[in-house]
């Protein structure tokens, strides 16, 4: 019954999803803290104001909530950390501020992040053309490369764990491909500054897409959004999850010239014409005039991550320099699923993977500064 389709599938598996309460969850990159008190007073008055609105249908094309991210980004010039709270305005330094008006038209929204993405590949990624990619970055990537088909150019990342652009850049020449790359990287948290990636960008094919996955880049990062105009393949994709505190909420978004946004479009309007619900849409928006508390958020988050990454290597620990809110490490000869199953045992739960190449190391989101200091206290640390 089950079609050949299905069965060739290899789903992604997303880290655990407890419904008790019993742990502490440092497996899936979500943010530590809660939503702005404004999304909060913003969704439950309009679902109680305006209760009949969710009996009807949403705005397909979410055109409020495309105005306030544009207005968003023009303001914080695309990053949350970079940028300094001035009174009660954020306001981006000088490097950061994008050199055109992000408008409305250059923006897409979908069902996370993860469904963007998938509507990005299926857009712009064929079967004929192998897509290049980094070989350890975010794993949903070779999934839909299953999912659609696609042939998958992954380069290994160099000694550094840093990405190897050169060879990047040579395979994408070499068969004409598209590129899709994590900035900053995960599970590595290392980061490429906007001019590589302006120069790696410049490099590689001008007509196919290029496809940057910011999901990290306010707790550090440099966003690629100000070179859109530079490179009309060019194709930014963010998320609520991390660092707008929206997991659940199920928001992500891409800005890119409309030429590509519109044919992402097509694509949702031939799946799901209405991927974002009333009620996200109220929400998401109200998080989008939050970015002072969500850069304050960020802020606190960078700051813990710092700390511990001193406390690891205080005690013995390989960790690679993180501009997001994880750190990825390791410690020779200590067994990572060890140290994974010690820490759940103490009530944490961070994330491993069992990826060749990568089974050593943990992935460990950076919580607030009470969850950060319980941490350093487990056994695990000292015992293993
Ligand atoms: C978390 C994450 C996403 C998915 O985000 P959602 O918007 O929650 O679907 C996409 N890309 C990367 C690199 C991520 O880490």
């Amino acid at each position: 019954m089950i079609s050949s389709r299905v069965k060739k599938l290899k789903p992604y598996v997303p880290g655990e999803q407890p419904d008790d309460r019993e742990y502490i969850k440092l497996n899936a990159n979500e943010n530590p803290y809660p939503p702005s008190a404004n999304v909060v007073e913003s969704t439950v008055e309009f679902v109680k104001s305006y209760s009949k609105k969710t009996a009807l249908y949403p705005d397909p094309d979410a055109r409020g909530l495309h105005q306030a991210i544009a207005e968003m980004l023009n303001r914080t010039g695309g990053v949350l950390c970079r940028s300094q709270l001035d009174g009660a305005k954020l306001t981006p330094d000088a490097k950061d501020k994008i050199p055109f008006e992000v408008t409305p038209d250059m923006i897409y929204t979908g069902n996370g992040s993860d469904e963007v993405l998938s509507f990005v590949f299926y857009a712009f990624f064929d079967s004929d053309t192998p897509l290049v990619c980094p070989e350890h970055s975010y794993s949903f990537y070779p999934v839909y490369c299953g999912f659609y088909d696609i042939p998958r150019d992954a380069v290994p990342l160099k000694s550094d764990w840093s990405l190897d652009v050169d060879e990047m850049v040579k395979r994408a020449n070499k068969n004409h491909s598209s590129v899709i790359l994590a900035n900053p990287n995960a599970p590595t948290g290392i980061a490429l500054s906007r001019s590589e990636l302006r120069d790696m960008i410049s490099r590689c094919p001008r007509d196919r897409v290029f496809v940057v996955d910011e999901a990290y880049v306010d707790f550090g990062g440099e966003s690629a959004i100000p070179l859109i105009k530079e490179f009309d393949n060019l194709l930014v994709v963010r998320t609520f999850s991390k660092s707008l505190c929206g997991a659940g909420l199920r928001c992500g978004y891409t800005v890119a010239n409309p030429a590509l946004i519109n044919a992402i479009t097509t694509v949702k309007n031939s799946v799901n014409h209405f991927p974002l619900d009333a009620i996200t849409q109220v929400a998401a928006k109200a998080a989008c005039q939050s970015d002072g508390y969500y850069a304050e958020c960020a802020k606190k988050v960078a700051s813990e991550r710092e700390s511990f990454i001193l406390f690891l290597k205080e005690n013995g620990w390989s960790v690679l320099p993180s501009q997001t809110n994880f750190v990825f490490a390791h410690k020779d000869g200590t067994s990572g699923k060890a140290v994974y199953e010690s820490l759940k045992k103490e009530g944490f739960l961070v994330r491993r993977f069992d990826t060749p190449g990568i089974e050593e190391y943990l992935r460990i989101t950076i919580g607030t500064k009470e969850e950060m200091d319980k941490l350093k206290k487990c056994d695990a640390w000292r015992t293993l």
